[in-house]
């Protein structure tokens, strides 16, 4: 099949990449479009050592399954768990000792014709949201997976900092969850951060911001080394830091503050796909205009150069268009 595969340290696409084999427990996907993600341009740079197809945020159609799923249009969930260890029984499944993860650990992803996922993983779409927004529910359930692990009040005084995919999505999943004009986004991009104005959200410019340490709660998505930097100077004392983003350190981070001030860490990953299907269909979150180029599968490696420049949101490919 045709495949976009990392091996090597390299990219490259190839049109005879063995299908993949289709398990006890399930479901063989055709691929229909995919979302590049900060993610697969950190693999590119050596980010958990992964080989294979490349690509974990998809929408696509099941060709083989048992009938509740068979033809019908699916995303899924990227971690494939083993049920039995300790994490999972205590329903910590994203933990999961054994897990591999979609295009990311173990497990062959989506830049490719057809992919495999447990049954488990997979999530049913209705018609009220189409493949363009479906490419999103992966970094959305994410994004949504802060509002599980701190308690968002109108009363907090909230930032994100980073415009990019993932900074776009979480502002908007944040201010849906209790923080429509107390969430507030930093970024050095002005188109990104008209985006946010138009949904009223507050944008502000990296130029512009004030350092000073009165934030109830930052959230990272920058990406980068400096954006934890800009965290610990914007967080109060006894507030707290949620890391989005994942990116491979190559400098030394001075934890000093943290200490001194008190500050709750928190990392955080994966979340519900359910509840970011449901966000899209009623439009809580918009992601319309948020894809900035597409490519068809065959011109996989321009897309994701497409997908390092700074000016670019989401890019996708179109996987059933040769
Ligand atoms: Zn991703
Ligand atoms: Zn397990």
């Amino acid at each position: 099949m045709r495949a976009l595969v990392f091996e090597n340290g390299q990219a490259r696409y190839t049109t005879s990449h063995p299908e993949p084999a289709v398990k006890d427990n399930e479901v063989l996907i055709a691929v229909t479009c995919a979302g590049i993600c900060s993610t697969d341009l950190e693999i590119l740079k050596g980010y958990m050592g992964y080989s294979g197809v490349l690509g974990h945020e998809f929408v696509g159609v099941v060709v083989k399954g048992p009938r509740d799923l068979k033809d019908k249009r699916v995303v899924g969930e990227i971690n494939c768990v083993c049920g039995k260890c300790d994490m999972c029984l205590s329903g910590l499944n994203n933990h999961c000792r054994e897990r591999t993860t979609l295009g990311i650990k173990g497990h062959e992803g989506v830049f490719a014709e057809y992919v495999s996922l447990p049954r488990r993983n997979v999530h049913v779409l209705s018609d009220a949201v189409s493949n363009d927004q479906a490419v999103f529910v992966e970094p959305l359930a994410a994004a949504l997976q802060i509002v599980k692990q701190v308690s968002i009040e109108p009363r907090h005084k909230v930032i994100v900092i980073g415009d990019g995919r993932l900074g776009l999505l979480t502002v908007q999943a944040l201010a849906a969850h209790g923080g429509k004009g107390n969430v507030v986004l930093l970024g050095k991009h002005q188109e990104k951060l008209l985006f946010c104005e138009k949904r009223g959200i507050q944008g502000t410019h990296l130029d512009d911001m004030i350092f000073r340490p009165e934030w109830d709660i930052v959230v990272d998505c920058s990406g980068s080394e400096a954006g934890f930097a800009d965290a610990c100077r914007l967080v109060r004392p006894r507030g707290k830091i949620v890391l989005k983003s994942t990116w491979v350190a190559t400098a030394p981070v001075d934890l000093s503050p943290l200490v001194i001030n008190e500050i709750t860490v928190i990392g955080s990953r994966c979340g519900p796909f359910p509840e970011a299907i449901n966000a899209l269909a009623a439009d809580r979150v918009v992601v319309n205009g948020l894809i900035t180029s597409r490519f068809p599968l065959a011109e996989g490696i321009e897309a994701l150069e497409q997908a390092k420049k700074a000016n670019q949101i989401k890019v996708v490919l179109d996987i059933n268009q040769g």
